[in-house]
């Protein structure tokens, strides 16, 4: 089963894809994951990439498209992918479906985490990831036991510099110009479910399991 999950930066989304594809036992791509990887390398590729995040710009499409659909090409996602923060625009959701028909695949469904711009801001102000894996807490909701030390794998915790500022304030608009446009593309071939993000995280993961559970998997017209 494929899916995409959208949601805006802090709307739980990396929470809900993690708990989603341990219970589907489908691969988790997320594509900020895959770029913040690459930025590291010092590479001329590495280089480019980091200056668009840095920025809080979205990498051009052609870099995009290509490396999401290498990643789901591999052998592992053959039982299906759970897409997070890919596709972001319309045009990268035409190439997506492109792609995935020429491999005779398709997305099944898309699962839009809904959570008001002003809630998203408190969040992201105490939201820190671990250097080892990218596990998410939160200072104020979703502490760690020990401060400052991810639980799971014992990685110290530090808060993206997009997290902050004009980083921040330029993807958060780029959500709510662009990325929303994505939805009225996906509802039309009725494929979007929306869920209230602003749910406790068990309760959402339960919402999100029931619909899946009850969707209808045939493949979009
Ligand atoms: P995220 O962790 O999803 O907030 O992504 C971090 C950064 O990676 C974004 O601000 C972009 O610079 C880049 N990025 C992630 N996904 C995409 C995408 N689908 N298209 C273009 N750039 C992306």
């Amino acid at each position: 089963m494929n899916i995409i999950l959208i949601g805006a930066q802090g709307s739980g989304k990396g929470t809900q894809a993690s708990l989603l594809v341990q219970s589907l036992g489908i691969v988790h791509i997320a594509s900020g994951d895959l770029f913040r990887v690459v930025s590291q390398e010092q590479t001329e590729l590495g280089e480019k990439i980091r200056s668009y995040l840095d920025k809080g710009e979205l990498v051009p499409d052609e870099i995009t498209v290509q490396m999401i659909l290498n990643r789901i090409s591999k052998a592992d996602c053959a039982s299906g992918v759970l897409l997070d923060g890919f596709p972001r625009t319309v045009a990268q959701a035409q190439a997506l479906d492109k792609g995935l028909q020429g491999a005779g695949q398709y997305i099944d469904m898309v699962i839009y985490l809904k959570v008001p711009r002003e809630e998203l801001i408190s969040r992201l102000s105490g939201r820190y990831i671990c250097q080892a894996q990218q596990h998410v807490y939160n200072i104020y909701s979703n502490p760690p036991k020990v401060p400052g030390l991810c639980d799971i794998d014992g990685s110290k915790l530090y808060q993206r510099s997009d997290d902050r500022g004009e980083a921040l304030e330029k993807r958060l608009n780029i959500f709510f110009t662009e990325t929303i446009r994505l939805l009225d593309y996906y509802r039309a071939e009725n494929r979007l479910v929306e869920v209230d993000g602003e749910q406790a995280i068990d309760q959402v993961h339960v919402e999100l399991m029931k619909i899946i559970k009850n969707w209808d998997r045939s493949p979009p017209k």
